[in-house]
């Protein structure tokens, strides 16, 4: 389980960028952080996984509360998917999700690419389970798709059994076809593994597809927490302000709201 307790993050030059802000998520949930662009999400998740310490509150993880002498430590408890994947280009699929394991590892194995074989078979059940091919697991990364890229990313961010994994707009450079099918990839394997997701949106359209829970930001602040189905139109109009505030967003209530989405 993971708590945040009346966290507030300001930055210098007094930017209120996570401003009071609780919550519990119980273990196995896939979250969404859902926000425009400054609303603090990235902010939160760096609080989660110990990158940013709080100006004040506490955040606590499975009864531990992360501070300047465990972060280190916390950090190898949570996984994170960036927007841009850090992946290895020049190595496999294969040995990109291996890497996931490289601090738990000695140094000797990892230079000689030699992996323990429960490993090897963990990376390829996960690389299965994000809907890749097994035929494929010697590709080098850099000849694959992006939406192949983010799939390898998914699966190497399960690859060391985390606590939580946080996905920082994971699919803001793909298009919708490919993000949907890499977010059912992501929840997917969420629940095959029982991971708690943290994953920040800021589309509501996916948010609404995907999420067990949505967590809204705007300010800061949340302004909104719960189940999809609770999203009214006044609701997101409350995290996206009136229509002139973000154009760059649009805002289409989903009518129908498809939550198991198949593996393409
Ligand atoms: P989001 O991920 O929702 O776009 P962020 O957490 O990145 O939001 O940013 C929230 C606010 O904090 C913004 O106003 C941003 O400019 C500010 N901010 C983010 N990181 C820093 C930083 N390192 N130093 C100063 N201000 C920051
Ligand atoms: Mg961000």
């Amino acid at each position: 389980m993971l708590q945040l307790k009346s966290v507030t993050k300001v930055y210098p030059g007094n930017t209120k960028a996570v401003n009071d802000v609780t919550v519990t998520i119980p273990n196995g949930e896939f979250c969404v952080l859902l926000g425009p662009s400054g609303a603090g999400k990235s902010t939160l998740m760096g609080l989660i996984n110990g990158l940013v310490l709080p100006t004040s509150g506490s955040v606590v993880l499975n009864d531990e509360q992360v501070d300047a002498r465990n972060q280190k430590k916390v950090q190898q408890r949570i996984s994170m998917i960036h927007q841009q994947l850090h992946l290895i280009p020049r190595l496999s699929m294969l040995h990109n999700v291996l890497s996931g394991k490289l601090y738990a590892l000695p140094l000797w194995r990892v230079l000689a690419k030699h992996f323990p074989e429960n490993d090897q078979r963990r990376a390829c059940q996960l690389l299965a389970e994000v809907g890749l091919d097994e035929s494929q697991l010697h590709r080098r990364v850099s000849a694959l798709s992006g939406g192949q890229q983010q799939r390898v990313a998914i699966a190497r961010a399960f690859m060391a059994h985390p606590e939580i994994v946080l996905a920082d707009e994971p699919v803001a450079s793909l298009d919708p076809t490919v993000s949907r099918s890499v977010l059912a990839s992501l929840r997917h394997t969420s629940k095959q593994n029982n991971t708690t997701v943290v994953c920040s949106l800021h589309q509501v359209d996916y948010a609404l597809e995907f999420a067990d829970r949505i967590i809204a930001m705007r300010e800061g602040k949340i302004v909104f927490d719960g189940p999809p189905q609770r999203v009214s139109e006044s609701e997101l109009v409350n995290i996206y302000g009136s229509s002139d505030d973000d154009k760059s967003t649009a805002i289409k209530p989903v009518p129908q709201i498809e939550r198991e989405v198949a593996l393409a």
